[in-house]
């Protein structure tokens, strides 16, 4: 799956990101300077707390065919989160949300409004990667979107990961993402 790349084709990322920005007041050149709110070590820990308490969740059957457990990379304290649907074949190797194609286009937007994977933080609705057939994890092309029944299962990780970081603004990529207010 290339859920970024997917949303480019609904609105363009670049319009997503500069709509998110103007809601919350902000400017395209980049968050407001404000002194930092200066509890990252607190978040980083209730993080991986919750990374401990999920990592080898079953919940739902994409726990089964799952590789790695996609939970999201960043700074724990973002101002921005950026939310995919869900892990696609690259993402469930590495573990990592929006590698490969969909990632450095991600990069890019980031960029271009002063952010970057240690300043923002990336996280998916659901953390493991819907296959068409998950007999096949091994074939690419084998992605789907997540199921109305997996983001309704997987999506309190997702709540409790926005309850911690606590950012000042979402942006949303791709359609169940978007739709869905975590
Ligand atoms: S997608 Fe979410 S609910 Fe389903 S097994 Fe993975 S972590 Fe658990």
């Amino acid at each position: 799956m290339d859920p970024l790349l997917h949303t480019t084709r609904r609105t363009p990322a670049k319009d997503l990101v500069a709509g998110g920005l103007q809601s919350a007041g902000m400017t395209s050149s980049g968050p407001r300077p404000e002194a930092r709110r200066g509890d990252d070590s607190k978040k980083a820990a209730a993080l991986q707390a919750l990374y401990e308490k999920y990592n080898t969740c079953t919940r739902c059957p994409l726990g089964n065919s799952r590789i790695k457990f996609v939970f999201g990379v960043g700074n724990p304290d973002a101002r921005v989160l950026f939310i995919g649907e869900g892990p696609g074949y690259e993402e469930d190797r590495r573990g990592e949300p929006f590698v490969g194609k969909a990632g450095q286009l991600l990069d890019k937007m980031m960029a271009a409004i002063g952010l970057s994977r240690q300043t923002a933080y990336i996280a998916n609705i659901v953390k493991c990667h819907p296959m068409v057939n998950p007999q096949a994890p091994e074939l690419r092309g084998n992605d789907r979107p997540p199921t109305p029944e997996e983001v309704e299962t997987c999506s309190p990780i997702l709540q409790q990961q926005i309850a911690i970081i606590h950012p000042k603004i979402i942006v949303t990529l791709g359609s169940p993402s978007s739709r869905r207010r975590a």
